[in-house]
């Protein structure tokens, strides 16, 4: 028997919308996006709540969600009425546990089939089972269309698309060797999120991922039942995402702008929402996806706002925690610091792709190949973590 990475004592402390963090700039509310998606009403009343509320721009995560900072005391409720009213409150029980990435510009180009209505049908039924509020809110799942964006950011439960009629099942970021069909894909998926509650609770522990439990992908997907298929390797998710005009299959034309530490002003959120003709998406790497446009005629104004359209530009390599003044525990502005790299051309590392974090800590550093850049009371410690 192996034991686990990381034993957990006590239950996750993740903001949700309701549930704020106290952060040294004010309460910080973290609104979960199911597989990004955002209607541009919706986009609408978040960046207005953040210029009413917070303090006025809203902050994309490594996971598609949005964060309002600098919430004044007693804003939650007003906060979330107008979520609510926004459709982007649908369960209030649930809402640290809507953990959803997916590919993004599925069923525009790419990928073998479209996960879109997965992403809905997911959402729809883990708001329909209370007992499925208990989800720490660090479970991520991830519904990848076979294009390999997004499987290997080791969510606990994951669906990849292995051909348009073939469904792979993983667990912890690992082929279990399950496989079903697109249209069975899903209730798949929430029995898997069920037996990790299952399997936790008959543990004993508070895990907050399958990783942490005690053989948890093996014990989950004995209990799911089924013939087992040779496992495949489960692709490695980009550093970076696409960026600028991508042509889509039927002709039209989608943009994405990459956000410079992922901060988007209440302009530039208003511009994305006036060139939106449907549903945008945030994507994992703090970028807007503006789809279903006749071309990319918009590429310009966005790029005037400060909003990153050029594949090459060194604002893909850099993401930043908080940093000071919002995080009490930095050690420097990261942020200015980082900006000040970019701008004069100096970013460590050659321009590598990039962390810049306050603390050792490094809050939002991306899985895998990424050079560490950490403030310390001695200047910035660049390079792997120390040992
Ligand atoms: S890495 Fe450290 S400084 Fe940055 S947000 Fe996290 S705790 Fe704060």
């Amino acid at each position: 028997m192996t034991a686990p990475l990381t034993p957990r004592t006590r239950a996750d402390a993740c903001p949700g919308a309701l549930q704020t963090h106290a952060a040294a700039d004010g309460a910080l509310a973290r609104v979960r996006i199911p597989g990004g998606t955002l209607t541009v009403a919706q986009l609408r009343v978040l960046s207005e709540a953040a210029r009413v509320l917070g303090d006025g721009a809203l902050g994309l995560t490594s996971r598609g969600n949005v964060q309002l900072r600098g919430l004044g005391p007693g804003s939650e409720s007003e906060l979330g009425d107008r979520l609510a009213a926004a459709g982007l409150l649908p369960s209030a029980p649930h809402e640290t546990a809507r953990n959803v990435l997916a590919s993004v510009l599925s069923g525009r180009t790419g990928g073998v089939l479209d996960v879109r209505p997965w992403v809905a049908a997911f959402d729809s039924g883990l708001c329909a089972d209370l007992s499925l509020a208990a989800l720490p809110g660090r479970f991520l799942a991830t519904f990848d269309d076979g294009r390999g964006d997004v499987a290997g950011l080791g969510a606990d439960v994951a669906l990849l698309a292995l051909d348009a009629g073939t469904v792979a099942l993983l667990l912890a970021g690992s082929d279990t060797g399950l496989r079903t069909t697109p249209d069975s894909a899903v209730p798949l998926a929430l029995a898997a999120t069920r037996a990790f509650l299952d399997e936790r609770s008959a543990q004993g522990g508070t895990a907050w991922r399958v990783a942490d439990l005690v053989e948890g992908p093996a014990r989950i997907a004995a209990a799911l039942g089924g013939p087992r298929h040779e496992t495949v390797p489960v692709p490695t998710a980009p550093l970076s995402g696409p960026a600028g005009a991508v042509a889509q299959d039927d002709g039209r034309t989608a943009l994405v702008a990459v956000v410079p530490l992922g901060r988007l002003s209440g302009e530039q959120a208003d511009l994305l929402a006036g060139i939106a003709d449907t549903d945008l998406q945030v994507t994992p790497w703090r970028s807007v996806v503006v789809p279903d446009l006749a071309g990319g005629a918009a590429a310009g104004e966005l790029s005037a706002a400060g909003l990153v359209l050029d594949p090459s530009s060194p604002w893909l390599q850099v993401t930043a925690c908080a940093g000071r003044p919002g995080c009490a525990k930095s050690l420097s502005d990261v942020r200015a610091d980082a900006t000040r790299a970019v701008s004069t051309g100096l970013l460590p590392g050659g321009g590598a792709r990039q962390h810049w974090a306050g603390c050792e800590r490094r809050c939002g550093r991306p899985a895998g190949g990424v050079l560490d850049v950490v403030a310390t009371p001695a200047g910035y410690r660049i390079g792997p973590p120390a040992s």
